[in-house]
């Protein structure tokens, strides 16, 4: 069951959507003036919603199981996260778990702003991309580098594989805590999984 706060994101993650597709369906139709007015109706129907959802509540405030996975995550089942509950990283083709997603994007931010730069490889990633990954990567288990499909951080969307250059590496080991990403599988410094239940 939805919580207030993630029901909330998973409606303004569905708005979006709905927006973003009827943008483009207008677009399609070429008729220029009526793209125009088209999106300029979507970007202020976005900017409405916005405008008007309640302040995201911190993080820390949801509840996680035993596993360190929110309850309403384990529920859906890992690699079977519903696009509404999944929210873009900055303006990539990323995608985490929509928290997780809204600290990423402000961590980066905040890391560009101080001459950082944080690249992304990997986010969320459905169970058919475990099943694959294992059969390109081999198992971890066995040396390799992809989790067992099914237990992936990445398919909780709790999890992002960053392009850190040594800069960006010690940066994130000095910063990457206070937006709730910890460095937690050796082997994998690009590996930073999102720990909800650390933010203070
Ligand atoms: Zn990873």
């Amino acid at each position: 069951m939805l919580n207030g706060i993630t029901g909330i994101t998973a409606r303004i993650n569905d708005i979006e959507h709905r927006i973003s597709s009827m943008t483009q369906q207008t677009a399609a139709r070429s008729a220029t003036a009526v793209a125009k007015s088209g999106q300029a109706f979507a970007s202020a129907l976005a900017s409405a919603v916005h405008g008007s959802a309640a302040p995201a509540a911190p993080a820390s405030k949801m509840k996680v199981n035993a596993q360190g996975i929110p309850e309403d995550l384990a529920a859906y089942g890992n690699g079977k996260i519903p696009p509404t509950a999944l929210g873009k990283v900055g303006d990539t083709r990323h995608k985490l778990w929509a928290p997780a997603a809204e600290k990423l994007t402000q961590m980066m931010a905040d890391a560009k702003a101080q001459g950082v730069h944080i690249g992304i490889t990997d986010s969320y990633r459905p169970y058919e991309e475990q099943v694959d990954l294992v059969r390109r990567k081999g198992l971890y288990s066995q040396g390799g580098l992809a989790a067992k499909p099914g237990t992936s951080d990445h398919g909780w969307g709790m999890a992002t594989d960053l392009d850190l250059n040594a800069k960006a590496q010690a940066w994130m080991r000095a910063n990457g805590a206070k937006y709730g990403f910890e460095e937690d599988t050796p082997r994998e410094p690009w590996h930073w999984a999102f720990k909800p239940e650390k933010l203070s």
